[in-house]
């Protein structure tokens, strides 16, 4: 479904006339390069039972947790790739029409489209980080070297290398939530894009752009908890249709 084009004039004005512009993204917006979401979707989640995603479970039985973890996110969903409302987003950064992209997702296709300010709420499977020393590795082949043997150790101190993207029952990196609310607070325009708004805290960030003055700009197949009370302009589609739309409509070319 194609939005409604009175709508889509005017996110477009409001993007166009906004100073500090922020999205919020989630699994929504990754659908379409493949990656089922928790909710709905090809039921990936149905099979595989997200508790080896538990903290308490990876610290217990680290090599059964890193066996699904390495199957299912460098494997089977290692190999997607960004789609167009991915690059749209990433255009719009370059063309200063977006400023920061906070994302509640830990697959990385942010950034391979290009984003450069783009805080990971959730940290990413992009890269390791060591219960032990707390080193980090974020180089892809270094990345895939080390998940050869399983669990995998830490170069540095051999201590067990965990992925850096937040298992359920851990903490929201501080800084990074720190980063977010102060974005959302700041944003003129606040745009939400697949996600359902049912993961805590995160979900609280576009009522926070809402009542610090931001227009919301809500995208999304279907409605959602947003869609009565937060949204201001909701366009309803697929996220690769809407933002497709919105990069004609605001006159973007492909070309840098
Ligand atoms: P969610 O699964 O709760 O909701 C997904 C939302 O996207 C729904 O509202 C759905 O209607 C919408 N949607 C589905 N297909 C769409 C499309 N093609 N275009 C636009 N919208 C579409 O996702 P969430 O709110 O992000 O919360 C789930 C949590 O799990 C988050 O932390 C999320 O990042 C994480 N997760 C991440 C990934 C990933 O990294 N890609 C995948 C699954 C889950
Ligand atoms: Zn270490």
């Amino acid at each position: 479904m194609m939005p409604f084009e009175s709508d889509l004039n005017s996110a477009v004005n409001s993007i166009k006339k906004s100073r500090y512009t922020v999205a919020l993204t989630g699994a929504g917006i990754s659908v379409e390069s493949g990656i089922p979401p928790f909710r709905g979707g090809d039921g990936l989640w149905d099979r595989v039972d997200p508790a080896f995603l538990e903290i308490d479970y990876f610290y217990q039985h680290p090599r059964k947790s890193w066996k699904l973890i390495r199957e299912i996110f460098y494997q089977y969903l290692g190999s997607a790739r960004p789609n167009k409302a991915h690059e749209v987003v990433a255009l719009m950064e370059s063309q200063h029409l977006l400023h920061t992209v906070i994302t509640q997702n830990i697959d990385n296709l942010h950034q391979q489209a290009g984003n450069q300010d783009v805080i990971e709420f959730h940290g990413t499977t992009g890269r390791l980080i060591c219960t032990q020393c707390r080193e980090t590795i974020s180089d892809a082949i270094k990345i895939n070297e080390l998940l050869e043997s399983l669990p995998p150790a830490c170069p540095q101190c051999g201590g067990l290398l965990k992925p850096d993207f937040v298992f359920f029952g851990e903490m929201i990196p501080p800084r990074a939530s720190e980063r977010s609310f102060a974005a959302a607070g700041k944003a003129t325009v606040f745009l939400i894009i697949g996600t359902s708004g049912e993961v805590f805290p995160a979900a609280l960030l576009p009522e926070r752009a809402r009542q610090a003055g931001a227009t919301v700009i809500e995208i999304n197949t279907a409605p959602t908890t947003y869609t009565t009370g937060t949204t201001d302009i909701f366009l309803q589609g697929k996220a690769t249709v809407v933002m497709e739309a919105l990069q004609n409509a605001l006159e973007l070319s492909n070309a840098e």
